[in-house]
């Protein structure tokens, strides 16, 4: 066997470092749509409203009334490893934002067509920034943001081909939003495709958007969770087995107000139902965990919705206890001694 023919080691151009990058992060309109609605979140929005074309392929234009982005840092913002959330590695281990690793406008501007147009309160205008030409000018908004992506994969016509219908594509979509909608009930969301409205969940107590965005059916077969183990908390509610569905697509989990795709959790919440639920059905619950910062690694994944424990054994017991008292406590008594 010969070995390869030496080829000098070179640096990559930072456009193709950042459309790499995007393979991670951006997988389709849904990461879009998750990556810039966590951005508004951690501006302080009250108010996110989504518009999407083409199940979000043709455009995803996200807009917030949070802080904004002062006009000489726009084009920071869409710089790699450009952020204000974090400055140390130990803000890492208490981070309490959503974003810290500041990829994720440069990933999306380096596969679209990307627009930030964002008006901070001292401003006497909006700027808007074309993230293609570089051009920034003065614009029209009130305080926030607005972040326009358009021709999502256009320059990477592979990726673009692994995409669904505009119709699961916005399917997509609207779970991502939907994931936020649920962790965040003090916030409005709006979701907009093809210029009609499709969703509205207005600003509303933790039960009320339960019922807005899963159905009044879903708060009435489900009992509320509220257990404290140690330096953890767990709330939420957990649906009676008769509530289970044959797919497990409405088990909602949260860690620190992020959304997480969690084994442990999955299985602690499984195990809770070992004697009530048989075969397939799977039991649907929203659970939140509250747990100091320090005891999770939220950086295990570049789109964070993996997460380590510390100690995950003691993750699993307080969810499984939470989860198997409240379905074993009498329905009404459940119902009444919901958290204040
Ligand atoms: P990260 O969220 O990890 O910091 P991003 O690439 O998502 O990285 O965003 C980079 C920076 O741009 C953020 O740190 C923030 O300062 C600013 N930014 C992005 N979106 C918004 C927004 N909607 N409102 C205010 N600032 C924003
Ligand atoms: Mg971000």
């Amino acid at each position: 066997l010969s070995p390869a023919p030496r080829r000098p080691i070179r640096e990559l151009p930072d456009e193709l470092v950042s459309q790499i990058a995007a393979g991670e992060v951006v997988e389709r309109p849904a990461s879009v749509v998750r990556e810039l609605v966590d951005n508004a979140l951690d501006a302080g929005a009250t108010q996110v409203t989504v518009r999407l074309l083409a199940g979000g392929v043709r455009l995803i234009s996200i807009e917030d009334d949070g802080c904004g982005i002062a006009r000489e840092e726009l084009p920071l913002a869409l710089r790699r490893h450009a952020t204000s959330k974090i400055g140390s590695l130990s803000d890492l281990e208490s981070v309490a934002t959503m974003g810290f690793r500041g990829e994720a406008l440069a990933a999306i501007a380096s596969v679209s067509e990307l627009h930030l147009l964002s008006r901070t309160a001292g401003q006497a205008s909006a700027f808007l920034l074309d993230a293609s030409s570089g051009e920034l000018r003065p614009a029209a908004r009130a305080t926030g943001t607005t972040v326009e992506v358009k021709e999502l994969f256009f320059s990477t016509p592979a990726r673009r081909k692994f995409l669904k219908s505009d119709a699961t594509e916005f399917a997509h979509c609207l779970e991502a939003v939907r994931r936020h909608a649920l962790a965040r009930p003090d916030v409005g969301f709006a979701v907009w495709h093809e210029g009609k409205l499709s969703e509205q969940w207005r600003a509303a107590t933790r039960e009320q958007r339960l019922a807005d965005v899963l159905g009044e059916d879903f708060l009435a077969d489900s009992v509320a969770i509220d257990f404290a183990a140690g330096p953890l908390r767990v709330r939420g509610r957990a649906g009676i087995p008769d509530a289970a569905r044959s797919r497990a697509d409405w088990q909602f989990a949260y860690v620190n107000g992020r959304y997480v795709r969690d084994k442990v959790i999955t299985h602690a919440a499984r195990s809770a139902y070992e004697d009530l639920l048989h075969g397939q059905r799977q039991p649907v619950y929203a659970l939140h965990l509250e747990i100091d910062p320090a005891r999770v690694d939220v950086n295990v994944h570049p789109t964070k919705i993996e997460v380590r424990f510390r100690d995950s054994r003691e993750v699993h017991q307080a969810v499984r206890r939470a989860m198997e008292s409240a379905l074993s406590a009498p329905r009404a008594a459940a119902v009444s001694t919901q958290a204040a």
